[in-house]
Protein backbone atom coordinates (compact mmCIF):
# COMPACT_ATOMS: atom_id res chain seq x y z
CA UNK A 1 0.00 0.00 0.00
CA UNK A 2 1.43 3.29 -1.15
CA UNK A 3 1.97 5.62 1.59
CA UNK A 4 0.36 8.74 2.47
CA UNK A 5 1.94 11.50 0.54
CA UNK A 6 2.31 9.21 -2.10
CA UNK A 7 -1.37 8.48 -2.44
CA UNK A 8 -1.81 12.36 -2.71
CA UNK A 9 0.38 12.97 -5.03
CA UNK A 10 -1.40 9.79 -6.95
CA UNK A 11 -4.54 11.04 -6.61
CA UNK A 12 -3.15 14.64 -7.29
CA UNK A 13 -1.86 13.28 -11.20
CA UNK A 14 -4.84 11.33 -12.14
CA UNK A 15 -6.75 14.74 -10.84
CA UNK A 16 -4.39 16.97 -13.62
CA UNK A 17 -4.75 14.15 -16.15
CA UNK A 18 -8.55 14.61 -15.97
CA UNK A 19 -8.89 18.25 -16.19
CA UNK A 20 -6.10 18.35 -19.36
CA UNK A 21 -7.81 15.67 -20.95
CA UNK A 22 -10.53 17.42 -20.79
CA UNK A 23 -9.77 20.27 -21.92
CA UNK A 24 -8.77 19.09 -24.94
CA UNK A 25 -11.38 16.61 -25.72
CA UNK A 26 -12.05 16.90 -28.94
CA UNK A 27 -7.96 16.02 -29.96
CA UNK A 28 -8.61 13.09 -27.55
CA UNK A 29 -11.93 11.71 -29.23
CA UNK A 30 -9.90 11.59 -32.42
CA UNK A 31 -7.38 9.99 -31.19
CA UNK A 32 -8.88 7.38 -29.15
CA UNK A 33 -11.15 6.30 -32.17
CA UNK A 34 -8.00 6.39 -33.83
CA UNK A 35 -6.70 4.29 -31.61
CA UNK A 36 -9.43 1.75 -31.86
CA UNK A 37 -9.93 1.50 -35.47
CA UNK A 38 -5.94 0.48 -35.54
CA UNK A 39 -5.91 -1.87 -32.67
CA UNK A 40 -8.77 -3.72 -34.48
CA UNK A 41 -7.95 -3.21 -37.98
CA UNK A 42 -7.69 -6.83 -38.96
CA UNK A 43 -11.37 -7.30 -37.14
CA UNK A 44 -13.79 -8.63 -40.02
CA UNK A 45 -16.50 -6.40 -38.95
CA UNK A 46 -14.63 -3.59 -39.93
CA UNK A 47 -12.88 -5.13 -43.05
CA UNK A 48 -16.41 -5.88 -44.46
CA UNK A 49 -17.07 -2.15 -44.15
CA UNK A 50 -13.87 -0.96 -46.02
CA UNK A 51 -12.27 0.29 -42.54
CA UNK A 52 -9.21 -1.95 -42.75
CA UNK A 53 -6.54 0.40 -41.73
CA UNK A 54 -8.15 3.48 -41.61
CA UNK A 55 -8.37 5.46 -38.62
CA UNK A 56 -9.85 8.83 -39.94
CA UNK A 57 -13.22 10.09 -38.89
CA UNK A 58 -14.35 10.94 -42.28
CA UNK A 59 -14.06 7.79 -42.94
CA UNK A 60 -15.66 5.98 -39.90
CA UNK A 61 -18.50 8.42 -40.06
CA UNK A 62 -19.04 7.80 -44.11
CA UNK A 63 -18.77 3.80 -43.39
CA UNK A 64 -19.42 2.58 -40.39
CA UNK A 65 -23.34 1.98 -39.83
CA UNK A 66 -25.22 2.53 -36.45
CA UNK A 67 -26.11 -0.98 -35.03
CA UNK A 68 -28.21 -2.31 -31.88
CA UNK A 69 -27.37 -5.52 -29.68
CA UNK A 70 -29.49 -7.41 -31.95
CA UNK A 71 -27.58 -6.17 -35.26
CA UNK A 72 -24.00 -7.44 -33.65
CA UNK A 73 -26.19 -10.34 -32.37
CA UNK A 74 -24.40 -13.06 -34.99
CA UNK A 75 -21.00 -11.56 -34.20
CA UNK A 76 -20.96 -12.39 -30.51
CA UNK A 77 -22.74 -15.36 -31.05
CA UNK A 78 -19.68 -16.92 -32.93
CA UNK A 79 -17.56 -15.34 -30.65
CA UNK A 80 -19.60 -16.87 -27.74
CA UNK A 81 -19.95 -20.22 -29.74
CA UNK A 82 -15.66 -20.04 -29.48
CA UNK A 83 -14.84 -18.98 -33.03
CA UNK A 84 -11.48 -17.28 -32.47
CA UNK A 85 -10.74 -15.60 -35.44
CA UNK A 86 -10.67 -11.91 -35.35
CA UNK A 87 -14.42 -11.11 -35.94
CA UNK A 88 -15.29 -7.95 -33.76
CA UNK A 89 -11.88 -7.12 -32.27
CA UNK A 90 -7.94 -7.37 -33.43
CA UNK A 91 -7.27 -9.77 -30.34
CA UNK A 92 -9.91 -12.24 -29.36
CA UNK A 93 -12.18 -11.65 -27.17
CA UNK A 94 -12.00 -14.27 -23.92
CA UNK A 95 -14.44 -12.92 -21.89
CA UNK A 96 -18.12 -11.92 -21.85
CA UNK A 97 -20.48 -9.75 -20.13
CA UNK A 98 -24.39 -10.77 -19.07
CA UNK A 99 -26.00 -6.84 -19.37
CA UNK A 100 -28.91 -6.51 -17.36
CA UNK A 101 -30.51 -5.70 -20.47
CA UNK A 102 -31.17 -2.01 -20.74
CA UNK A 103 -31.33 -1.85 -24.56
CA UNK A 104 -33.24 -4.53 -25.29
CA UNK A 105 -34.52 -4.39 -21.85
CA UNK A 106 -33.85 -8.64 -21.42
CA UNK A 107 -30.11 -10.06 -20.44
CA UNK A 108 -27.75 -9.98 -23.52
CA UNK A 109 -24.28 -11.26 -24.25
CA UNK A 110 -21.37 -8.22 -24.60
CA UNK A 111 -17.95 -8.55 -25.20
CA UNK A 112 -15.57 -8.07 -22.57
CA UNK A 113 -11.85 -7.28 -22.80
CA UNK A 114 -9.13 -5.88 -20.34
CA UNK A 115 -9.42 -2.35 -21.94
CA UNK A 116 -12.82 -2.36 -20.48
CA UNK A 117 -11.16 -3.12 -16.70
CA UNK A 118 -8.28 -0.81 -17.38
CA UNK A 119 -11.31 2.33 -18.01
CA UNK A 120 -13.17 0.73 -15.05
CA UNK A 121 -10.35 1.25 -12.42
CA UNK A 122 -9.57 4.88 -14.97
CA UNK A 123 -12.98 6.08 -13.94
CA UNK A 124 -12.87 4.43 -10.54
CA UNK A 125 -9.55 6.06 -9.40
CA UNK A 126 -10.73 9.28 -11.38
CA UNK A 127 -13.87 9.72 -9.42
CA UNK A 128 -12.33 8.53 -6.07
CA UNK A 129 -9.79 11.25 -6.36
CA UNK A 130 -12.70 14.24 -6.62
CA UNK A 131 -14.58 12.34 -3.85
CA UNK A 132 -11.17 12.75 -2.25
CA UNK A 133 -10.73 15.83 -2.12
CA UNK A 134 -13.82 16.71 -0.70
CA UNK A 135 -14.31 13.92 2.20
CA UNK A 136 -10.50 12.65 2.45
CA UNK A 137 -9.76 9.03 4.04
CA UNK A 138 -6.56 7.77 4.47
CA UNK A 139 -6.66 4.92 5.91
CA UNK A 140 -9.55 2.18 7.13
CA UNK A 141 -12.11 0.11 5.09
CA UNK A 142 -15.10 0.58 3.13
CA UNK A 143 -18.13 -1.60 3.86
CA UNK A 144 -19.26 -2.66 0.23
CA UNK A 145 -22.66 -4.69 -0.01
CA UNK A 146 -21.14 -5.89 -3.25
CA UNK A 147 -22.23 -9.62 -4.78
CA UNK A 148 -20.70 -11.74 -7.77
CA UNK A 149 -23.39 -13.07 -10.10
CA UNK A 150 -22.24 -16.70 -10.88
CA UNK A 151 -19.53 -17.36 -13.84
CA UNK A 152 -20.16 -19.89 -16.76
CA UNK A 153 -18.57 -20.65 -19.31
CA UNK A 154 -19.77 -20.34 -22.89
CA UNK A 155 -20.57 -23.46 -25.60
CA UNK A 156 -17.48 -22.03 -26.88
CA UNK A 157 -15.73 -21.99 -23.16
CA UNK A 158 -15.28 -18.57 -22.81
CA UNK A 159 -15.93 -16.94 -19.31
CA UNK A 160 -19.25 -15.18 -19.01
CA UNK A 161 -21.23 -13.37 -16.20
CA UNK A 162 -21.95 -9.96 -15.14
CA UNK A 163 -19.86 -6.95 -15.67
CA UNK A 164 -19.24 -6.22 -12.12
CA UNK A 165 -18.45 -10.01 -11.61
CA UNK A 166 -16.17 -9.65 -14.06
CA UNK A 167 -14.29 -6.86 -12.89
CA UNK A 168 -14.05 -8.04 -8.85
CA UNK A 169 -13.21 -10.97 -10.26
CA UNK A 170 -9.38 -8.40 -11.71
CA UNK A 171 -6.94 -8.74 -10.23
CA UNK A 172 -6.88 -5.26 -10.94
CA UNK A 173 -9.81 -4.06 -8.83
CA UNK A 174 -8.24 -5.36 -5.44
CA UNK A 175 -5.29 -3.27 -6.12
CA UNK A 176 -6.97 -0.56 -7.10
CA UNK A 177 -9.49 -0.41 -3.95
CA UNK A 178 -6.08 -1.03 -2.11
CA UNK A 179 -4.62 2.08 -3.46
CA UNK A 180 -7.51 3.86 -2.59
CA UNK A 181 -7.27 3.18 0.82
CA UNK A 182 -10.70 1.83 0.93
CA UNK A 183 -10.00 -1.88 1.12
CA UNK A 184 -13.48 -4.22 1.24
CA UNK A 185 -14.41 -5.29 4.62
CA UNK A 186 -15.87 -8.46 3.60
CA UNK A 187 -13.67 -11.03 2.21
CA UNK A 188 -13.73 -12.50 -1.22
CA UNK A 189 -15.75 -15.74 0.26
CA UNK A 190 -18.50 -13.20 0.89
CA UNK A 191 -18.65 -11.70 -2.43
CA UNK A 192 -18.23 -14.36 -4.08
CA UNK A 193 -20.59 -16.76 -2.14
CA UNK A 194 -23.04 -19.24 -3.61
CA UNK A 195 -25.88 -17.53 -2.11
CA UNK A 196 -27.21 -13.59 -1.63
CA UNK A 197 -28.99 -13.81 1.96
CA UNK A 198 -25.74 -15.36 3.02
CA UNK A 199 -23.52 -12.83 1.48
CA UNK A 200 -25.73 -9.83 2.59
CA UNK A 201 -25.87 -10.82 6.29
CA UNK A 202 -22.00 -11.66 6.69
CA UNK A 203 -21.37 -8.04 4.72
CA UNK A 204 -23.24 -6.61 7.69
CA UNK A 205 -21.66 -8.84 10.08
CA UNK A 206 -17.80 -7.67 8.85
CA UNK A 207 -19.36 -4.01 8.79
CA UNK A 208 -20.16 -4.37 12.36
CA UNK A 209 -16.99 -6.23 13.29
CA UNK A 210 -14.88 -3.44 11.52
CA UNK A 211 -17.27 -0.80 12.94
CA UNK A 212 -14.82 1.68 14.15
CA UNK A 213 -12.35 1.34 10.23
CA UNK A 214 -15.94 1.85 8.27
CA UNK A 215 -14.97 4.78 5.95
CA UNK A 216 -17.71 4.95 3.93
CA UNK A 217 -20.56 2.20 2.68
CA UNK A 218 -21.14 1.98 -0.93
CA UNK A 219 -23.00 -0.55 -3.39
CA UNK A 220 -23.05 -0.18 -6.98
CA UNK A 221 -26.69 0.48 -6.84
CA UNK A 222 -28.54 2.70 -3.98
CA UNK A 223 -30.89 -0.32 -4.12
CA UNK A 224 -28.54 -2.83 -2.50
CA UNK A 225 -28.28 -0.29 0.36
CA UNK A 226 -31.02 -0.08 1.06
CA UNK A 227 -32.28 -3.36 0.87
CA UNK A 228 -28.50 -4.12 3.39
CA UNK A 229 -30.15 -2.10 6.05
CA UNK A 230 -33.46 -3.12 5.80
CA UNK A 231 -32.06 -6.94 6.75
CA UNK A 232 -30.37 -5.28 9.20
CA UNK A 233 -33.52 -4.31 11.34
CA UNK A 234 -34.20 -7.37 11.00
CA UNK A 235 -31.15 -9.29 11.81
CA UNK A 236 -29.21 -6.77 14.14
CA UNK A 237 -30.11 -9.17 17.39
CA UNK A 238 -28.91 -12.11 15.50
CA UNK A 239 -25.91 -10.27 14.26
CA UNK A 240 -25.17 -9.29 18.01
CA UNK A 241 -25.36 -12.77 18.78
CA UNK A 242 -22.52 -14.12 17.14
CA UNK A 243 -20.45 -11.26 17.59
CA UNK A 244 -20.96 -12.37 21.77
CA UNK A 245 -20.40 -15.80 21.17
CA UNK A 246 -18.32 -16.14 18.32
CA UNK A 247 -20.00 -18.22 16.47
CA UNK A 248 -21.56 -17.85 12.94
CA UNK A 249 -25.36 -18.58 12.60
CA UNK A 250 -26.11 -21.59 11.38
CA UNK A 251 -28.11 -20.21 8.58
CA UNK A 252 -25.26 -19.16 7.29
CA UNK A 253 -24.31 -22.90 5.55
CA UNK A 254 -21.98 -22.04 2.53
CA UNK A 255 -18.59 -23.72 3.78
CA UNK A 256 -16.68 -20.98 1.94
CA UNK A 257 -18.37 -18.43 3.74
CA UNK A 258 -18.26 -19.93 7.45
CA UNK A 259 -14.77 -20.43 6.74
CA UNK A 260 -13.48 -17.71 6.04
CA UNK A 261 -16.07 -15.67 8.62
CA UNK A 262 -15.01 -18.46 11.38
CA UNK A 263 -11.41 -16.11 11.05
CA UNK A 264 -12.61 -12.72 11.04
CA UNK A 265 -15.26 -14.03 14.13
CA UNK A 266 -14.11 -13.63 17.82
CA UNK A 267 -15.96 -13.55 21.39
CA UNK A 268 -16.74 -10.17 21.90
CA UNK A 269 -19.18 -9.56 24.48
CA UNK A 270 -18.19 -5.45 24.67
CA UNK A 271 -18.49 -5.05 21.00
CA UNK A 272 -21.54 -6.54 21.03
CA UNK A 273 -23.24 -4.66 23.96
CA UNK A 274 -22.07 -1.77 22.17
CA UNK A 275 -23.91 -2.60 19.02
CA UNK A 276 -26.86 -3.66 20.92
CA UNK A 277 -27.25 0.19 22.74
CA UNK A 278 -26.82 1.39 19.53
CA UNK A 279 -29.47 -0.28 17.80
CA UNK A 280 -31.90 0.42 20.91
CA UNK A 281 -30.86 3.96 20.98
CA UNK A 282 -32.89 4.69 17.67
CA UNK A 283 -36.22 5.95 17.16
CA UNK A 284 -37.39 4.18 13.92
CA UNK A 285 -33.92 3.44 12.89
CA UNK A 286 -33.06 6.82 11.67
CA UNK A 287 -29.20 7.42 11.05
CA UNK A 288 -28.97 4.08 11.87
CA UNK A 289 -25.63 4.16 9.54
CA UNK A 290 -23.62 6.78 11.44
CA UNK A 291 -24.94 4.93 14.72
CA UNK A 292 -23.25 2.08 13.75
CA UNK A 293 -20.22 3.70 11.50
CA UNK A 294 -19.54 6.65 13.65
CA UNK A 295 -15.81 7.09 11.18
CA UNK A 296 -17.97 6.89 8.21
CA UNK A 297 -17.93 9.62 5.66
CA UNK A 298 -20.43 9.16 3.14
CA UNK A 299 -22.61 6.56 1.45
CA UNK A 300 -21.68 5.88 -2.27
CA UNK A 301 -23.11 4.33 -5.20
CA UNK A 302 -25.45 4.75 -8.15
CA UNK A 303 -28.86 6.54 -6.91
CA UNK A 304 -29.68 8.32 -10.28
CA UNK A 305 -32.20 7.26 -12.92
CA UNK A 306 -34.42 4.28 -11.75
CA UNK A 307 -32.42 4.34 -8.06
CA UNK A 308 -33.86 7.42 -6.93
CA UNK A 309 -37.24 6.23 -5.63
CA UNK A 310 -34.72 4.68 -3.08
CA UNK A 311 -33.21 7.83 -2.05
CA UNK A 312 -36.06 8.72 0.53
CA UNK A 313 -35.23 5.50 2.45
CA UNK A 314 -31.51 5.67 2.22
CA UNK A 315 -31.32 9.14 3.43
CA UNK A 316 -33.38 8.28 6.70
CA UNK A 317 -30.91 5.12 7.46
CA UNK A 318 -28.13 7.61 6.55
CA UNK A 319 -28.74 10.59 9.24
CA UNK A 320 -26.40 13.22 8.22
CA UNK A 321 -24.34 11.60 6.48
CA UNK A 322 -24.16 12.87 2.36
CA UNK A 323 -25.34 10.56 -0.31
CA UNK A 324 -22.56 10.89 -3.10
CA UNK A 325 -24.14 9.47 -6.35
CA UNK A 326 -21.61 7.09 -8.38
CA UNK A 327 -20.21 7.29 -12.01
CA UNK A 328 -21.89 6.27 -15.23
CA UNK A 329 -21.92 3.46 -17.33
CA UNK A 330 -22.93 0.07 -18.52
CA UNK A 331 -21.98 -3.23 -19.39
CA UNK A 332 -20.50 -2.27 -23.19
CA UNK A 333 -18.09 0.18 -20.84
CA UNK A 334 -17.62 3.45 -18.76
CA UNK A 335 -19.27 6.46 -19.66
CA UNK A 336 -18.40 9.62 -17.22
CA UNK A 337 -17.58 9.93 -13.85
CA UNK A 338 -18.94 12.05 -11.15
CA UNK A 339 -16.43 14.80 -10.39
CA UNK A 340 -18.59 16.90 -8.02
CA UNK A 341 -19.60 15.03 -5.48
CA UNK A 342 -21.04 17.88 -3.53
CA UNK A 343 -24.24 17.56 -5.47
CA UNK A 344 -27.14 16.31 -4.16
CA UNK A 345 -28.11 13.11 -6.59
CA UNK A 346 -31.01 14.48 -7.58
CA UNK A 347 -28.51 17.06 -9.49
CA UNK A 348 -25.40 14.42 -10.29
CA UNK A 349 -24.01 14.71 -13.12
CA UNK A 350 -21.14 12.90 -14.99
CA UNK A 351 -18.26 14.48 -16.59
CA UNK A 352 -17.57 11.97 -19.83
CA UNK A 353 -14.14 10.63 -20.18
CA UNK A 354 -12.83 11.37 -23.53
CA UNK A 355 -10.52 8.65 -24.03
CA UNK A 356 -12.14 5.36 -22.94
CA UNK A 357 -13.96 5.12 -25.62
CA UNK A 358 -15.53 7.00 -28.92
CA UNK A 359 -19.32 8.66 -28.67
CA UNK A 360 -21.78 10.52 -30.44
CA UNK A 361 -25.12 11.53 -29.93
CA UNK A 362 -28.25 11.88 -31.64
CA UNK A 363 -30.64 14.71 -30.70
CA UNK A 364 -33.75 14.05 -29.11
CA UNK A 365 -34.96 17.73 -29.43
CA UNK A 366 -37.21 18.06 -32.40
CA UNK A 367 -39.51 14.48 -32.42
CA UNK A 368 -39.25 11.60 -30.27
CA UNK A 369 -39.27 9.85 -33.56
CA UNK A 370 -35.92 11.34 -34.36
CA UNK A 371 -33.63 8.62 -33.33
CA UNK A 372 -35.55 5.85 -35.51
CA UNK A 373 -34.95 8.48 -38.67
CA UNK A 374 -31.56 8.33 -37.84
CA UNK A 375 -31.38 4.81 -37.81
CA UNK A 376 -33.28 4.18 -40.89
CA UNK A 377 -30.07 6.12 -42.70
CA UNK A 378 -30.06 10.23 -42.31
CA UNK A 379 -27.41 10.35 -39.95
CA UNK A 380 -26.79 13.90 -40.42
CA UNK A 381 -28.18 14.94 -36.69
CA UNK A 382 -25.09 12.62 -35.38
CA UNK A 383 -23.17 14.93 -33.37
CA UNK A 384 -19.56 14.52 -31.38
CA UNK A 385 -18.38 14.80 -27.65
CA UNK A 386 -17.81 18.93 -28.13
CA UNK A 387 -20.56 19.30 -30.21
CA UNK A 388 -23.59 18.60 -27.78
CA UNK A 389 -25.60 21.61 -26.55
CA UNK A 390 -25.94 22.38 -22.89
CA UNK A 391 -29.66 22.02 -21.86
CA UNK A 392 -30.28 19.70 -25.19
CA UNK A 393 -31.11 15.65 -24.93
CA UNK A 394 -29.73 13.16 -26.47
CA UNK A 395 -29.56 9.75 -27.15
CA UNK A 396 -25.88 8.16 -26.55
CA UNK A 397 -23.79 6.21 -29.32
CA UNK A 398 -20.92 4.44 -28.11
CA UNK A 399 -17.73 2.88 -29.90
CA UNK A 400 -15.58 1.07 -27.39
CA UNK A 401 -12.06 -0.73 -27.49
CA UNK A 402 -13.97 -3.88 -27.25
CA UNK A 403 -15.60 -4.84 -30.52
CA UNK A 404 -19.01 -2.46 -30.57
CA UNK A 405 -18.74 0.81 -33.58
CA UNK A 406 -21.60 3.57 -33.06
CA UNK A 407 -23.59 0.99 -30.44
CA UNK A 408 -26.93 2.37 -29.31
CA UNK A 409 -26.87 1.57 -25.83
CA UNK A 410 -30.40 2.75 -25.66
CA UNK A 411 -30.04 5.62 -22.83
CA UNK A 412 -31.31 9.23 -22.91
CA UNK A 413 -29.35 12.07 -21.27
CA UNK A 414 -28.98 15.56 -21.28
CA UNK A 415 -26.17 17.90 -21.51
CA UNK A 416 -26.34 19.95 -17.92
CA UNK A 417 -22.81 22.26 -18.50
CA UNK A 418 -19.15 21.22 -19.57
CA UNK A 419 -16.20 20.22 -17.92
CA UNK A 420 -13.62 22.00 -19.43
CA UNK A 421 -14.41 21.17 -23.31
CA UNK A 422 -15.86 17.40 -22.06
CA UNK A 423 -19.81 17.79 -21.48
CA UNK A 424 -21.51 16.97 -18.44
CA UNK A 425 -24.10 14.30 -18.59
CA UNK A 426 -27.51 13.43 -16.57
CA UNK A 427 -29.21 10.40 -16.71
CA UNK A 428 -32.50 10.96 -18.04
CA UNK A 429 -34.13 7.52 -18.97
CA UNK A 430 -33.38 4.15 -20.87
CA UNK A 431 -35.43 4.28 -24.52
CA UNK A 432 -36.86 1.76 -24.53
CA UNK A 433 -37.61 0.67 -21.03
CA UNK A 434 -41.12 -0.38 -19.46
CA UNK A 435 -41.60 -1.87 -16.07
CA UNK A 436 -38.94 -1.70 -13.66
CA UNK A 437 -38.90 -1.63 -9.97
CA UNK A 438 -35.30 -2.19 -9.05
CA UNK A 439 -32.68 -4.56 -11.12
CA UNK A 440 -35.58 -6.05 -13.28
CA UNK A 441 -36.27 -4.99 -16.20
CA UNK A 442 -39.38 -6.13 -18.87
CA UNK A 443 -40.37 -4.67 -21.47
CA UNK A 444 -43.67 -4.11 -23.49
CA UNK A 445 -43.37 -7.53 -25.07
CA UNK A 446 -42.44 -9.28 -22.29
CA UNK A 447 -46.12 -7.53 -20.14
CA UNK A 448 -47.25 -9.19 -23.59
CA UNK A 449 -46.60 -12.71 -22.87
CA UNK A 450 -47.30 -12.73 -19.88
CA UNK A 451 -50.85 -11.35 -20.31
CA UNK A 452 -51.19 -13.72 -23.27
CA UNK A 453 -50.14 -17.00 -21.31
CA UNK A 454 -52.04 -15.61 -18.32
CA UNK A 455 -55.44 -14.81 -19.90
CA UNK A 456 -55.36 -18.65 -21.78
CA UNK A 457 -56.68 -19.39 -18.67
CA UNK A 458 -59.63 -17.63 -18.91
CA UNK A 459 -60.93 -19.38 -22.37
CA UNK A 460 -62.77 -22.22 -20.18
CA UNK A 461 -65.03 -19.59 -18.95
CA UNK A 462 -65.61 -17.62 -22.49
CA UNK A 463 -63.75 -14.12 -20.81
CA UNK A 464 -61.72 -12.23 -22.95
CA UNK A 465 -59.07 -9.52 -22.13
CA UNK A 466 -60.20 -6.84 -24.08
CA UNK A 467 -57.40 -4.52 -23.19
CA UNK A 468 -54.58 -4.49 -21.11
CA UNK A 469 -52.32 -1.68 -19.65
CA UNK A 470 -49.25 -1.57 -16.61
CA UNK A 471 -48.50 0.34 -14.03
CA UNK A 472 -45.09 0.08 -11.96
CA UNK A 473 -46.53 1.01 -8.15
CA UNK A 474 -43.18 2.64 -6.01
CA UNK A 475 -45.81 4.00 -3.00
CA UNK A 476 -45.63 0.56 -1.64
CA UNK A 477 -42.93 -0.68 0.02
CA UNK A 478 -41.05 -2.44 -1.84
CA UNK A 479 -42.64 -1.46 -5.18
CA UNK A 480 -44.98 -3.78 -7.38
CA UNK A 481 -46.08 -4.71 -10.79
CA UNK A 482 -49.79 -3.75 -11.00
CA UNK A 483 -51.89 -5.04 -14.22
CA UNK A 484 -55.05 -3.57 -15.29
CA UNK A 485 -57.17 -6.00 -17.27
CA UNK A 486 -60.49 -5.05 -19.05
CA UNK A 487 -62.58 -8.61 -19.19
CA UNK A 488 -65.45 -8.92 -21.73
CA UNK A 489 -67.88 -10.45 -19.02
CA UNK A 490 -68.58 -8.93 -15.81
CA UNK A 491 -69.18 -12.41 -14.19
CA UNK A 492 -65.69 -12.90 -12.12
CA UNK A 493 -64.59 -15.84 -10.50
CA UNK A 494 -62.03 -14.64 -7.72
CA UNK A 495 -60.73 -18.38 -7.98
CA UNK A 496 -59.98 -18.23 -11.51
CA UNK A 497 -58.78 -14.66 -10.77
CA UNK A 498 -55.86 -15.27 -8.27
CA UNK A 499 -55.09 -18.04 -10.63
CA UNK A 500 -54.35 -15.46 -13.76
CA UNK A 501 -52.64 -12.82 -10.83
CA UNK A 502 -50.18 -15.74 -10.19
CA UNK A 503 -49.68 -16.59 -13.69
CA UNK A 504 -48.84 -13.13 -14.72
CA UNK A 505 -46.53 -13.17 -11.46
CA UNK A 506 -44.95 -16.27 -12.92
CA UNK A 507 -45.07 -15.28 -16.69
CA UNK A 508 -42.09 -12.97 -16.34
CA UNK A 509 -39.19 -14.72 -16.44
CA UNK A 510 -36.83 -12.30 -16.90
CA UNK A 511 -33.74 -13.05 -14.03
CA UNK A 512 -33.67 -9.29 -12.54
CA UNK A 513 -37.65 -9.82 -11.66
CA UNK A 514 -37.74 -13.32 -10.71
CA UNK A 515 -34.76 -12.88 -8.09
CA UNK A 516 -35.85 -9.82 -6.86
CA UNK A 517 -39.41 -11.26 -6.00
CA UNK A 518 -37.76 -14.27 -3.99
CA UNK A 519 -35.78 -12.12 -1.86
CA UNK A 520 -38.90 -9.85 -1.25
CA UNK A 521 -37.27 -7.11 -3.46
CA UNK A 522 -40.48 -6.50 -5.82
CA UNK A 523 -43.88 -6.96 -3.72
CA UNK A 524 -46.46 -9.28 -5.06
CA UNK A 525 -48.14 -8.31 -8.72
CA UNK A 526 -51.48 -6.85 -8.43
CA UNK A 527 -53.91 -7.53 -10.59
CA UNK A 528 -56.84 -4.74 -11.06
CA UNK A 529 -59.74 -5.84 -12.70
CA UNK A 530 -61.55 -3.05 -14.15
CA UNK A 531 -65.15 -2.28 -15.04
CA UNK A 532 -66.12 -2.62 -19.04
CA UNK A 533 -65.83 0.58 -20.91
CA UNK A 534 -62.66 1.65 -18.80
CA UNK A 535 -60.29 1.26 -21.67
CA UNK A 536 -63.05 3.79 -23.90
CA UNK A 537 -62.52 6.42 -21.28
CA UNK A 538 -58.52 6.20 -21.67
CA UNK A 539 -59.29 6.50 -25.57
CA UNK A 540 -61.54 9.53 -25.12
CA UNK A 541 -59.36 11.38 -23.01
CA UNK A 542 -56.69 11.00 -25.55
CA UNK A 543 -58.82 12.13 -28.20
CA UNK A 544 -59.72 15.31 -25.96
CA UNK A 545 -56.08 15.80 -25.96
CA UNK A 546 -56.28 15.69 -29.75
CA UNK A 547 -54.82 12.29 -30.15
CA UNK A 548 -56.94 10.56 -33.87
CA UNK A 549 -58.17 6.89 -33.26
CA UNK A 550 -56.30 5.63 -36.42
CA UNK A 551 -53.33 6.37 -34.75
CA UNK A 552 -54.21 5.62 -30.96
CA UNK A 553 -52.12 3.21 -28.96
CA UNK A 554 -53.24 2.18 -25.32
CA UNK A 555 -50.39 2.91 -23.42
CA UNK A 556 -48.70 -0.74 -21.81
CA UNK A 557 -46.90 1.14 -19.50
CA UNK A 558 -48.80 4.01 -17.48
CA UNK A 559 -46.02 6.23 -15.19
CA UNK A 560 -47.25 8.48 -12.43
CA UNK A 561 -46.37 11.62 -14.43
CA UNK A 562 -49.53 10.12 -17.04
CA UNK A 563 -51.94 10.80 -13.41
CA UNK A 564 -54.75 11.76 -15.23
CA UNK A 565 -54.73 7.94 -17.40
CA UNK A 566 -53.71 6.74 -13.81
CA UNK A 567 -56.67 8.51 -12.04
CA UNK A 568 -58.94 7.05 -15.23
CA UNK A 569 -58.03 3.80 -14.77
CA UNK A 570 -57.99 3.67 -10.71
CA UNK A 571 -61.71 5.36 -10.63
CA UNK A 572 -62.76 1.78 -12.85
CA UNK A 573 -61.55 -0.79 -10.70
CA UNK A 574 -63.99 -3.82 -9.75
CA UNK A 575 -61.75 -6.12 -7.86
CA UNK A 576 -58.21 -6.44 -7.02
CA UNK A 577 -56.28 -9.44 -6.45
CA UNK A 578 -52.19 -10.08 -5.05
CA UNK A 579 -50.06 -13.03 -6.34
CA UNK A 580 -48.80 -15.47 -4.10
CA UNK A 581 -46.77 -17.32 -6.67
CA UNK A 582 -43.51 -16.15 -4.50
P1 LIG B 1 -26.11 -2.77 -17.35
O1 LIG B 1 -25.52 -2.79 -18.70
O2 LIG B 1 -27.05 -3.85 -17.07
O3 LIG B 1 -25.09 -2.62 -16.33
O4 LIG B 1 -26.97 -1.45 -17.21
C1 LIG B 1 -26.43 -0.25 -17.61
C2 LIG B 1 -27.52 0.75 -17.59
O5 LIG B 1 -27.79 1.17 -16.25
C3 LIG B 1 -27.16 2.01 -18.34
O6 LIG B 1 -27.32 1.88 -19.72
C4 LIG B 1 -28.15 2.97 -17.69
O7 LIG B 1 -29.42 2.82 -18.25
C5 LIG B 1 -28.17 2.51 -16.23
N1 LIG B 1 -27.18 3.29 -15.46
C6 LIG B 1 -25.88 3.04 -15.29
N2 LIG B 1 -25.29 3.99 -14.57
C7 LIG B 1 -26.25 4.88 -14.26
C8 LIG B 1 -26.28 6.09 -13.54
N3 LIG B 1 -25.20 6.59 -12.94
N4 LIG B 1 -27.45 6.73 -13.44
C9 LIG B 1 -28.58 6.23 -14.00
N5 LIG B 1 -28.62 5.09 -14.69
C10 LIG B 1 -27.46 4.43 -14.83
Amino acid sequence: MLDKTEDIKTFERVIDEFESMTRDARRVQEETLGRILEVNSEAEYLRSLGIDGRTDLDGFRARVPLVTHTDLEPYIQRIVDGDTSPILTGQPITTISLSSGTTQGRPKFVPFNDELVDSTMQIYKTSFAYRNREYPITSGKALQFIYSSKQFKTKGGLAAGTATTNVFRSSQYKSTMNAMQSPCCSPDEVIFGPDFHQSLYCHLLCGVIFWEEVQYVSSTFAHSLVHAFRTFELVWEELCNDIRYGVLTSRITAPSIRDAMSKLLKPNEELADLIHAKCSSLSNWYGLIPELFPNAKYLYGIMTGSMEPYLKKLRHYAGNLPLLSADYGSSEGWIGANVNPRLSPELASFAVLPNIGYFEFIPVKESPQVSEKVHAGGISRLVGLTEVEDGEEYEIIVTNFAGLYRYRLGDVVKVVGFHNATPKLQFICRSNLLLTVNIDKNTEKDLQLSVETASKLLSDEKLEVVDFTSHVDLTTDPGHYVIFWELSGQDIDDELMRDCCNCLDRSFIDAGYVSSRKVGAIGALELRVLRRGAFQKVLDHYLGLGSAVSQYKTPRCVTPNNSAVLQILCGEVVKTYFSTAF
